[in-house]
Order: structure tokens, then sequence, then C-alpha cells
């Protein structure tokens, strides 16, 4: 698709609009616009079935308003998607999608179809303030937050352009959402929450809590709400097995050291065998990956129902770091089995399209200065 079609693909898109956007309201604060305006409380759940449940893209779609009431909505609100600027697929069917708001802050989404189902990683900030060393997002500065609007607006998108709204019989493309894009989600916690509750609504969107991961640096102080307001799955970006290294690779381990983060996360609710936490772990030859950096992982998370995901480490240009040998990987990962932890291998996705972990920026920054051009 070129990007003239991917532009005129947003018809409720005007990004130069000041009226107020329905995408990421929820049902009391549509009700609360209608009374404002004088309507009906109930016109509220029609509106929030078409933005939601049929993915209406304008006001005028929504038929069963009359058209005097389309009219006075049309003075005060909108139906307003973030603006694709640029759409890429990889050879292995990952698919990349660069998104413009409406100031113009640009960030990414990724969807990785797998056999049995297909995971869109979204973004929670423009940037990052946290600068992980071995992440290529971490260089570029924190610019905002998302808005609950382009939060929302994201899963929106991936709904509209991979399978459609109202399917006939067919299984939907779009089953788990991971939040594991631009930024550190705990950072955005107010937001994060708000966009959960429209995303899992069964009224609306309907994505199941538990495909719903909530993926952290380890802002310790922010997980007991996310667990208790969302039961979201939760994913923390653990990456070492003790202070010192992870401190060296994660400046976020000064201020939640792992004592902390451990604490907190053995009283995250609802984990169990079916509900585990995953520790997302990428694989730095010399730097994490020895066979005692496994042991003493294994020994940190012990009695925590527990995933690890490793991740061979995906370079980019001047990268201070490798990627381990295979053969260590595969060493980590049977000493994590011996002691009952899964550790499957991610298989790298998207890397032609640096789509991979840890590789949000380059691209934007690449496609941003090329459009400049
Ligand atoms: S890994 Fe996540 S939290 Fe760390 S710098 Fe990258 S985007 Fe930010």
């Amino acid at each position: 698709m070129s990007n003239k079609q991917l532009n005129d693909f947003m018809p409720g898109g005007n990004m130069t609009d000041n009226k107020k956007n329905f995408i990421g309201m929820d049902i009391e604060q549509i009700k609360q616009e209608m009374v404002m305006i004088g309507e009906k409380p109930f016109r509220a759940k029609q509106i929030y079935l078409w933005i939601y449940s049929k993915g209406a893209k304008s006001i005028d779609d929504m038929t069963d308003l009359s058209k005097s009431l389309r009219e006075k909505l049309h003075r005060n609100y909108c139906v307003s998607r973030p603006y694709i600027t640029n759409h890429q697929v990889s050879k292995d069917g990952t698919q990349k999608w660069l998104l413009k708001y409406k100031d113009g802050n640009e960030a990414e989404m990724v969807f990785i179809p797998e056999y049995d189902r297909g995971t869109l990683c979204v973004s929670s900030q423009v940037g990052c303030t946290l600068t992980c060393k071995f992440c290529h997002t971490g260089t570029q500065k924190l610019v905002r937050n998302l808005e609950i609007s382009e939060i929302t607006g994201q899963v929106i998108i991936a709904r509209d352009m991979l399978e459609g709204w109202q399917l006939n019989g067919e299984k939907r493309k779009l089953t788990n959402i991971v939040f594991m894009g631009m930024g550190e989600p705990l950072y955005n916690t107010d937001n994060i929450i708000s966009s959960l509750k429209i995303l899992t609504d069964k009224n609306g969107i309907a994505i199941s809590k538990r495909k719903i991961t909530v993926s952290t640096s380890g802002v310790a102080d922010q997980l007991e709400r996310l667990g208790s307001e969302t039961n979201a799955s939760l994913a923390i970006s653990l990456h070492a097995p003790d202070d010192e290294t992870r401190t060296k690779i994660m400046p976020i381990n000064k201020k939640y050291n792992l004592d902390i983060l451990m604490d907190i996360c053995r009283k995250y609710p609802e984990i169990s065998n079916t509900n585990r936490i995953t520790w997302e772990y990428v694989m730095l030859k010399g730097v994490n990956d020895t066979n005692e950096h496994a042991k003493l992982l294994a020994k940190l998370i012990k009695g925590i129902p527990s995933k690890v995901n490793l991740i061979p480490f995906n370079p980019w240009d001047n990268s201070p770091y490798e990627c381990s040998e295979p053969e260590q990987i595969q060493n980590f990962a049977k000493i994590l089995l011996k002691n009952k932890i899964p550790a499957p291998i991610r298989k790298t996705r998207g890397e032609d399209i640096m789509a991979a972990c840890g590789q949000l920026k380059s691209e934007s920054e690449r496609i941003g200065k090329w459009q400049k051009k």
C-alpha cells in the first residue's frame, strides 16, 4: 500500500480538528458528553458501540442516529485515529506501522503473526527516559506520554488494517496485545490503566485481560496499582540476575533494586502456573549470559510462577554489545529448565524492517529525516 493510500485510509483522522475525540472515551465519559449537549444518556451506548464494536471511522457512519443529531455531534466531536505515515511488511509476515499523532510526534506499533495467535506490540510513550543500554529506543529522548486515544487508537488501526470489525465466523488475527513498544508503560500508568479498561470491555474491543501483557523495566511502586486495577499479565524486563550487572545495563535498577522488585512481584495478584510472570532476558555476550548468571537467575525467581523469554540481542549500528553465541544461549536455557523454569529462546521477528525488540527507534527517525529532505 502506498503512503498516499495509507493516508486516505484515515477518513476520521483530520489531524487539525480541535474537536473532542470519541476514541479514548469510555462509556461514562460519552454519557457525560451527551448530557452536556442536552441529549439523552442512552445515546452514549449507540456511539460507544459504533466506535469500539463496529469500528466507525466517522460520525457519519453512525447511521442509527438521526441526521440532525449527527450534525450536532459534528460541531463538537470527531472520531480521529492516529495518522499512518509508513507501513512495512517483513519477509516473515511481521508488520510495522509508523503512526503520527495530532502534534506531529510519531511512535511505532508492530504486529507479529504466529500460527495460533497474532500479537500487537504497542507503544506507551514517544521516546523513553530510561536509557537501557542494550535498547535502541532508549537512545531517543522522551518526548511525551501517549494519550488514551493514542494508545487505544493503535489497536483500532490494527483491527482496521488486519481483519475488519465484523467477522463472518473467521478467527480474529489480532488476539494478544503487549505493551512492549516505545516507552515505559508504568511512567504513563493512568493512561495505560484507562486504555486497558477500554480494550478489555466486552461490549467493545473485547480483548481478554489475560491476553494483554504489560511489560515494565521494573517501576516497582506502580506495579501494585497495575495488578489491582487491571489484572493484566505481567512481563518484567529483567536482563540480569544481580544488582551490579543490572545497574550497568539498566540504570533504573539504582532506584528499584532487585530486592524491591522481587518483593513486589511476589505479591502481584493472581500469579499462578497458568498466569506466570514473564521475565524478559536479552542475551548479551560476556555481560549477562554465563552459566553462573543462569544459576543466579534460577535462584532469584525461585518460588514465583515464571517463564523466562531468552531474547537474542538485536544489534544496531554502533551498539555496544554483541549477541551471545547460540550454543551459550542453549546452555543458559538448559540450566533454567533443569530448575523447572520454562525458557523459550525467542525467534527474532521483523529484523529486516527494524521491528525486532529494542530496535524501534531508528526506523522512525530515519524515515523522519528522509521525509524532511
Ligand atoms: S527497554 Fe523499554 S524501558 Fe528500556 S530504554 Fe528501551 S523502551 Fe525504554
